[in-house]
């Protein structure tokens, strides 16, 4: 089958969200169906021979993308959500994203040792939020088994950095 076009359904918008940044936008990519639902077999098939137990995607298009995966491979899913979003008893993690900090929180409870970990996202730019929830996972005593992007800038080396916390398989679509 041939690979499905996703870049020309990302649209790159300069000085977003501020001057210097080139924005992707994956918006079009989602809205479309036969788009959307490559997005989503892509990153499933490419981790189902891994045993994944549970998904984790931060927000928000972590979600968008984590959450179909998850439930394509019969995983469960997990929010790794901004500070104050979960109700519950919670880890927290700080990063650095490519434009200024934040925190990544985890309900405790959300992972058990023993679980088998997916971290999906829409992009990786610096390698920090995917960092920030590999330590969140390890925290809990479960495994990242598996690391699925649709898009890596590769001139900012995400997977140099990620490959230093972590040996689990990084695949990107684009
Ligand atoms: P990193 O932590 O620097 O790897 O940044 C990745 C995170 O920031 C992901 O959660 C992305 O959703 C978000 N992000 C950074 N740059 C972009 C972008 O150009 N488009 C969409 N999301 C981005």
């Amino acid at each position: 089958m041939m690979a499905f076009d996703y870049e020309s359904l990302i649209a790159s918008i300069p000085d977003y969200p501020e001057p210097g940044v080139v924005f992707k936008d994956i918006t079009p990519l989602l809205a479309d169906p036969e788009g959307f639902n490559a997005l989503v077999n892509d990153l499933a098939d490419r981790f189902s021979d891994k045993g994944v137990t549970k998904v984790v995607g931060a927000e928000a298009r972590g979600f968008m993308v984590g959450a179909p995966v998850a439930f394509k491979l019969g995983a469960g899913f997990v929010p790794a959500r901004k500070p104050g979003k979960l109700p519950r008893e919670v880890r927290s993690q700080e990063y650095a994203l490519e434009y200024g900090t934040n925190s990544l929180e985890m309900h405790v409870d959300a992972l058990v040792p023993g679980d088998k970990v997916l971290l999906i996202d829409d992009l990786a730019a610096t390698g920090g939020t995917a960092i920030a929830q590999v330590k969140l996972v390890e925290a809990a005593g479960a495994e990242v088994v598996g690391m699925g992007f649709l898009l890596e800038l590769a001139f900012l080396d995400p997977r140099g950095v990620i490959s230093q916390a972590t040996d689990a398989e990084i695949h990107s679509l684009v």
